[in-house]
């Protein structure tokens, strides 16, 4: 593909004038946007049919990732560095008067997700392409992705995302491909067979989206389904003038992919969310089924040609679907159905927290899908009959409710956790009685980031820094960055990474005083707590500390401090009312210390509104702290905490999630290690008095509860935070006054570090140099290896 700036520059002025209908004379931003965008993906068709063929030609096996969330962020710049045509495009913008960086920003983000689960989604998505494993993505194309959060008197305010007002020109809708999916209904059984009549009926329509591998050798399709009515009226009755029931077909097809449900660690048992899985599931596995038998007639070796992932539980209605489909679409046994279901599919967990796994009464599950509720049924009796020794306490079905995580467990070849903490603890906590049933079931897959988005993109100045240093390569093959170890004893290669960061810091202090209107100095230490508001992930710690600090200073005015600018961002779910306290606080926290004439070059709080993907592209690359403060035990694995290091921020961190792994390979002396263990979260829980008595031993947070207590912090509403100071002194499930103490040490020698700047620069280049194996290239290749089966075919 030999590609010029001339000829690039008239693809984009030829896709102006024919495909966005706009004379370069009048055409607006997003106008030479939509141009671009249709140029650069002209380039990704070619690679992409390419793929296709392969795949055919070569029968290669498929990899099917279902999720119901992709948290995708911007398409544009990525697809243009993994093409190799970013200086192409940019040169060719500026001789038509454009700005390349104003039209990446006009990008809405394609935020069908989330936090760290769809992230992740999206980070195999372009790993698989890179790593040339043929795939497909299947989701669903939301109308509303997640909500957009604003502030309103320092509380969240969440307004609708309406990401597809706009014209969305990567994907491509094929109204041919589609499937009717059905709900509810009843059985009947007919000549020996039960035949299901639904009740209701929506056709899944699909938008295919290419997802472009580095360097453009591989590229695989993101398919997201959409609903549409399969009848638009109900004639009779329109003729009645019944005409709000006529359109209810039309309604139903609507609701279905009308919001992502922006819950992301609470379950809610909701009709409407059961309806949109078992959508999602249901077309997605008509559809391999479809293309399979395009090429084989003989189902019963499905399992050689096809590997089927669950993202969590939120698609474990494939093992049922998939076994109603070979046993009452093509005659299969149901036990034959069901070993070939097994070997077909394998299960990612990504939570142990009680509240997020998936349960449905049977009742609900039997009205809107009988015939599943029939399956299920016949799927535990069958594992319980082939493992006698099976509790009933482990039961698909039990208490009148479907145990998702068992279905899905009972279902798959492989169950995964996702760092090597977490999975140890789906052996021993989540599944042991399964887990002894079944040895060799679960394995683990520490979670990867794609370094092409979270260093190539986000880090222009760091990647060329690795460039100039290693040389090129190590963007597909990330544990390269071992190279630049050598380097850092060069004081200056030290000096570099930290001019890196500066420019970083200088671009994101302009780019806080545009969104916050604040000034921030870039010479201060950014630390940075970017994710979803949750208690387990403990902003409130993070919170606390900042006022211990605050109070630190007003008691000692001429002391010297470290200056410090704590980052906040991340949303809180709408209905998460501790989670929403904990917003308001840090605002309120922030709106105190930001006008207090004391904290000047001391502290400053900044909590930029509506975290999303841009914005961690914007903020991590200006770390120099990186907070990963959960509870031991609750973060499954964590990427943020992955990307932040990458980009050579340090980590204070419990012994959680994939920090564990994370400090093995930096170096503990490279990590700022405090609090307690999993295990040793587990022993002081059972003292019910834990909380109290840390308090009593820590004058400090002692003074803060105080502090938020008289409503120093919520002065037109001194009582605000009564009933979250009160929970802390006497239930505070999260550890958070058990954890204090250390966390406060732990900060104190960040500070000592920090002041160190020749000090601070090797433990940040040494984060860096010693995260390859955190990229999402090493997690792919272990699903291909230990769960798929599957082969790279570049
Ligand atoms: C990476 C990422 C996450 C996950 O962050 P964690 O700290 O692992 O929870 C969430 N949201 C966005 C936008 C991300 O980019």
């Amino acid at each position: 593909m030999n590609l010029t700036r001339e000829s690039f520059r008239n693809d984009i002025l030829h896709h102006l004038k024919f495909t966005v209908g706009k004379d370069a004379g009048h055409a607006s931003t997003y106008d030479w946007r939509l141009a671009l965008s249709f140029a650069l993906r002209d380039r990704i068709v070619e690679p992409w049919f390419a793929s296709t063929k392969d795949t055919w030609d070569h029968d290669h096996k498929r990899v099917f990732y279902l999720s119901m969330e992709f948290l995708i962020g911007r398409i544009l710049e990525d697809a243009a560095i993994n093409l190799g045509l970013k200086g192409i495009a940019a040169a060719a913008l500026m001789d038509l008067g454009q700005d390349f960086d104003t039209l990446v920003h006009d990008e809405p983000d394609a935020a069908l997700g989330n936090g760290g689960l769809g992230r992740l989604a999206a980070c195999y998505m372009e790993s698989m392409a890179t790593l040339g494993c043929p795939g497909y993505g299947y989701g669903i194309r939301y109308e509303h992705g997640l909500f957009r959060q604003r502030f309103e008197t320092g509380q969240q305010v969440e307004t609708p995302e309406d990401w597809l007002n706009q014209r969305h020109p990567w994907e491509f809708e094929r109204p041919e491909s589609n499937y009717t999916v059905r709900f509810k209904g009843h059985l009947e059984e007919r000549h020996g067979r039960t035949v299901w009549v639904p009740g209701e009926t929506v056709i899944a329509t699909a938008y295919d989206t290419p997802v472009i591998g580095w360097e453009g050798r591989w590229a695989n399709t993101l398919r997201l389904w959409g609903a549409k009515p399969t009848t638009l009226f109900d004639l009779e009755r329109f003729n009645r003038g019944d005409y709000t029931a006529a359109a209810e077909p039309e309604t139903l097809a609507r609701t279905i992919t009308r919001v992502l449900y922006p819950d992301d660690t609470t379950y809610a048992g909701k009709e409407l969310r059961l309806k949109q899985e078992y959508f999602l599931t249901s077309a997605s596995i008509k559809d391999i089924l479809r293309r399979y038998l395009e090429a084989h007639d003989d189902l019963t070796e499905l399992d050689k040609h096809v590997a089927i992932q669950m993202n969590d539980t939120h698609p474990a209605l494939a093992g049922p679907e998939l076994i109603r489909l070979l046993v009452d679409k093509y005659n299969m046994t149901f036990e034959r159905a069901m070993e070939i279901s097994q070997n077909v599919l394998g299960y990612t967990n990504h939570t142990l927290l009680p509240e997020a796994l998936e349960r449905w009464s049977t009742w609900l599950m039997g009205t809107v899908l009988p015939r599943h509720m029939q399956i299920i049924e016949m799927i535990d009796a069958a594992h319980q009959k082939a493992n006698p020794a099976r509790p009933s306490s482990v039961a698909i079905v039990r208490n009148n409710e479907v145990h998702m995580g068992e279905l899905a467990f009972v279902m798959s070849h492989k169950v995964n956790g996702v760092s090597a903490l977490h999975t140890e603890l789906v052996k021993s906590q989540l599944f042991p009685e399964l887990t002894k049933l079944h040895p060799d079931r679960v394995v683990n897959q520490t979670n990867g980031v794609t370094p092409r988005r979270w260093l190539k993109l986000a880090n222009p100045g760091l990647a060329k820094l690795v460039t100039d240093t290693i040389g090129g390569g190590w963007e597909a093959d990330l544990e390269r960055l071992s190279e630049l170890e050598p380097h850092i004893a060069d004081a200056a290669f030290r000096e570099a990474f930290m001019a890196v960061k500066r420019g970083n810091k200088v671009q994101t202090s302009n780019w806080m005083k545009k969104v916050c209107g604040l000034n921030v100095d870039p010479d201060a230490m950014f630390d940075v707590q970017v994710k979803r508001i949750h208690e387990y992930k403990r902003q409130l710690m993070n919170v606390f500390e900042t006022i211990a600090q605050w109070h630190e200073i007003k008691k000692n005015p001429e002391g010297d401090f470290v200056p410090r600018v704590k980052i906040f961002g991340g949303k809180s779910a709408p209905g998460y009312a501790v989670a929403k306290e904990i917003v308001h606080l840090i605002n309120d926290v922030g709106r105190v210390v930001n006008t207090d004439p004391d904290m000047r070059g001391r502290l400053q709080v900044i909590y930029p509104a509506n975290y999303n993907v841009t914005m961690a592209e914007q903020l991590i690359p200006a770390a120099d702290l990186s907070e990963q403060i959960s509870t031991a035990g609750k973060e499954a694995s964590g990427t943020g905490n992955m990307k932040l290091s990458l980009n050579g921020a340090l980590t204070i961190g419990t012994l959680d999630g994939a920090n564990v792994e994370i400090r093995e390979h930096v170096g503990p002396e490279n990590f700022f290690l405090f609090g307690l263990t999993a295990e040793e979260v587990l022993t002081r829980r059972k003292n019910v008095k834990h909380a109290r008595e840390a308090i009593e031993h820590s004058q400090a947070l002692k003074d803060v509860l105080q502090l938020i207590a008289e409503g120093r912090f919520s002065p037109d509403e001194r009582d605000r935070y009564h009933g979250l100071v009160d929970r802390t002194w006497n239930s505070d499930y999260f550890m958070v006054a058990s954890d204090f103490a250390d966390y406060q040490r732990a900060q104190a020698e960040v500070d000592e570090a920090f002041l160190d700047r020749d000090r601070w620069a090797r433990m940040a280049a040494i984060n860096t140099a010693r995260m390859g194996f955190f990229s999402s290239d090493r997690s792919i290749r272990g699903y291909m290896d230990d769960i798929w089966g599957a082969k790279s075919a570049l």
